[in-house]
């Protein structure tokens, strides 16, 4: 198939352009290829069926299981071989778990949920810390058709309240604590709490007790996990065979814009899409090590920690703890360990990295490593620098969303090589009609340079949201008709496309400043100041202003903290700072101020939160902040801005 699918061409770039062609005007025929990489226990009888734009439907007829996939079809082939791969620097645990132990363990987990009452179509509850148990789970509950919800760890109550209410779980598995920093996080009075909260009961709540915090247990309701492991030893629990268009589960998006959306993911069409993305992206190879540093509580986490490195036969790593404890080597050790050879993290990450310890890196024997995929928000131009100097390795960056649940944007390496241009996460991935529009007049822009929304025309490939959980009409109306006059998906990201079909993301369509008439996207502002040596981290926003519309206002967390301690050093630096934006930029560009703070907002899985800056700015209320990793950074700005 390799060669028939991949032609050789002189031309650089030509072969990736065909295949990516193909997939759009021979849709069916190109995924049907694509849905051989996955096992059916009935073949589909319809690739696509879009006769109700715009809820796709992938593999019609098909039935399968995610589960089977992902475990069982391994056990013949690779049974004895690395599975899943557990590391804990809170608990200095580290564990493997083989394809046929994992195949153990997801039976006793299934089959315990079964006992609790779980059948086909019941939505599971997951609140956990990274243990294995959190893949035994998602695999388990997958394995009888449930779906699985999971809810990020670091959650409070109340996030985890609406969740709950949203899903109605008839079962919550959760863990007595998590561990951040060697410090013991216990999760158990977060979720009674949550649960007095709900509307919604569940049924029961499962407990995997982990021995680092005492828990009460609510009689009648909480079960113990170790009691069913032991008794469902040696239980085996059939895959359900599921059509394709079977939902394998709902995840909620960061809520960096506002109110997080439930994200209700099929099951045939998400096999086929991980299988691909890792045979033409991230080129991962049966038996061999995939690490991604996510948390399972996010898409990334779904897909690229348990789903698609184990749909592949890979042994995927699961890492508990900080990028930097012991030291900011760890995950270089890890590397150099278990011969990892295709790692996924995000430019936050990559940022902690820098400002801890930049030479860990060469202290470890990374010759495995093949490529470092980031992706999550803005990869600056620096950070990208640093990273791919300091690796030696190609550093590939990557955009999606929630949504979509596999990449939109990218290299597809695995097609045909092509170079990466900084500040750029590449070209439209195969499957995807991405196309820019003008948000004001629905026009669609095909001029290279042209800035405007990025958008995807249907059908949305395999793989991507089927639709908000419980909520169609939330699916079409904030997804489809935001640009006028076009049925389109909106990304809400705006973006240009340069000659060669390069996409650069200029950021959020939220975040477009307008100066005097002149568009501004934030992230080219925060990719200026970002040049400037003495910068760690920056936000930019726009804020209103009655002369010019709006203007921007830039906050930065220096390398060195001591730099702008006192206010004449402080003017002196923001004074370089803003000569940088008017070079690179021009003087439109210019933030208004440029001030200095010891952190900035983020939500828990690390996206700058500036719809809150703004509104803080603006003397507006901060709105949903129940996503938001550290209020106190905040309350700086907050203070920093109030008149004394
Ligand atoms: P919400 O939709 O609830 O407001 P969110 O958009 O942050 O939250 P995610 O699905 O986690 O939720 O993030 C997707 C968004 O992250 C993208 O729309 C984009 O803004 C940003 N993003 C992801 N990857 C990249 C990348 N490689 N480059 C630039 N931006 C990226
Ligand atoms: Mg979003």
């Amino acid at each position: 198939m390799a060669n028939e699918t991949h032609p050789q061409s002189a031309t650089p770039g030509a072969a990736y352009a065909r295949f990516h062609q193909r997939s759009l005007t021979d849709r069916d025929a190109f995924w049907s290829e694509q849905a051989a990489l996955i096992d059916w226990h009935t073949p589909p009888t319809q690739v696509c069926d879009y006769s109700n734009p715009p809820f796709a439907r992938w593999f019609v007829g098909g039935t399968t299981n995610l589960c089977h996939n992902a475990v069982d079809r391994h056990l013949a082939t690779r049974g004895d071989q690395a599975a899943l791969i557990f590391v804990s620097t809170e608990t200095n645990q580290e564990r493997t778990y083989t394809y046929s132990q994992l195949h153990a363990e997801v039976q006793r987990m299934a089959a315990t949920l079964q006992s609790l009452g779980v059948v086909k179509g019941d939505r599971v509850l997951l609140y956990m810390p990274m243990i294995p148990e959190a893949a035994f789970a998602m695999l388990a509950c997958v394995r009888i058709g449930a779906l699985h919800s999971v809810v990020f760890g670091g959650f409070a109550s109340v996030s985890l309240a609406s969740r709950i209410d949203d899903a109605q779980p008839t079962v919550i598995v959760s863990a007595d604590a998590g561990s951040r920093s060697g410090k013991v996080l216990p999760y158990k009075p977060l979720l009674d709490e949550a649960i007095l909260l709900a509307a919604h009961k569940p049924a029961k709540v499962l407990m995997v007790d982990r021995g680092l915090a005492t828990f009460t247990r609510v009689a009648g309701r909480d079960e113990d996990y170790a009691t069913w492991r032991e008794q469902h030893a040696g239980t085996t629990v059939p895959c359900e065979w599921v059509e394709s268009t079977h939902p394998s589960y709902t995840l909620y998006t960061s809520g960096t814009t506002g109110k997080p959306k439930g994200v209700q993911r099929d099951t045939g069409g998400y096999a086929v899409a991980l299988a691909a993305s890792m045979r033409h992206i991230f080129c991962g190879n049966p038996g061999e090590t995939y690490f991604s540093t996510s948390d399972i509580g996010w898409v990334v986490g779904h897909s690229y920690i348990i789903y698609a490195p184990l749909l592949t036969g890979m042994a995927t790593l699961m890492y508990e703890g900080l990028p930097t404890r012991p030291d900011a080597a760890i995950w270089w050790s890890l590397v150099e360990k278990y011969k990892v050879t295709v790692m996924f993290s995000a430019p936050t990450a990559v940022r902690v990295l820098k400002k801890s310890d930049p030479a860990a890196l060469s202290r470890h024997d990374l010759s495995t490593l093949r490529a470092l995929f980031l992706a999550g928000e803005p990869l600056d131009e620096p950070t990208a620098q640093w990273i791919s100097q300091s690796l030696g390795r190609p550093i590939i960056d990557n955009y999606w969303q929630t949504e979509t649940g596999w990449p939109i944007l990218t290299i597809c390496n695995g097609v045909e090589p092509a170079p990466s241009k900084f500040g750029s996460p590449g070209k439209a991935v195969y499957g995807y009609d991405v196309k820019l529009f003008d948000e004001n007049t629905g026009e669609e822009l095909h001029g290279a340079g042209q800035k405007g929304v990025v958008a995807i025309e249907g059908p949305l490939p395999p793989g991507c949201m089927q639709t908000v959980w419980r909520d169609d009409a939330r699916f079409v109306n904030t997804y489809w008709k935001s640009i006028p006059g076009r049925m389109v998906y909106s990304t809400f990201d705006w973006g240009i496309r340069d000659e060669d079909g390069y996409y650069f993301i200029l950021g959020r369509t939220d975040d477009v400043i307008n100066v005097a008439g002149h568009r501004l996207g934030t992230r080219e502002i925060e990719e200026s100041l970002s040049s400037h040596a003495a910068v760690a981290e920056v936000a930019v926003v726009g804020v209103a202003d009655a002369l010019k519309g709006q203007v921007a206002m830039a906050f930065v967390v220096l390398r060195d903290a001591s730099r702008a301690e006192k206010p004449e050093d402080a003017l002196k630096l923001e004074g370089e700072m803003m000569k940088v934006v008017d070079e690179q930029l021009g003087a439109v560009a210019r933030p208004a101020r440029v001030r200095f703070v010891a952190a900035l907002p983020k939500t828990r899985s690390g996206k700058l939160l500036r719809r809150a800056i703004q509104a803080v700015c603006e003397g507006r209320d901060a709105g949903d902040l129940t996503t938001i990793e550290d209020p106190s950074a905040l309350y700086q700005i907050r203070d920093l801005l109030a008149p004394r």
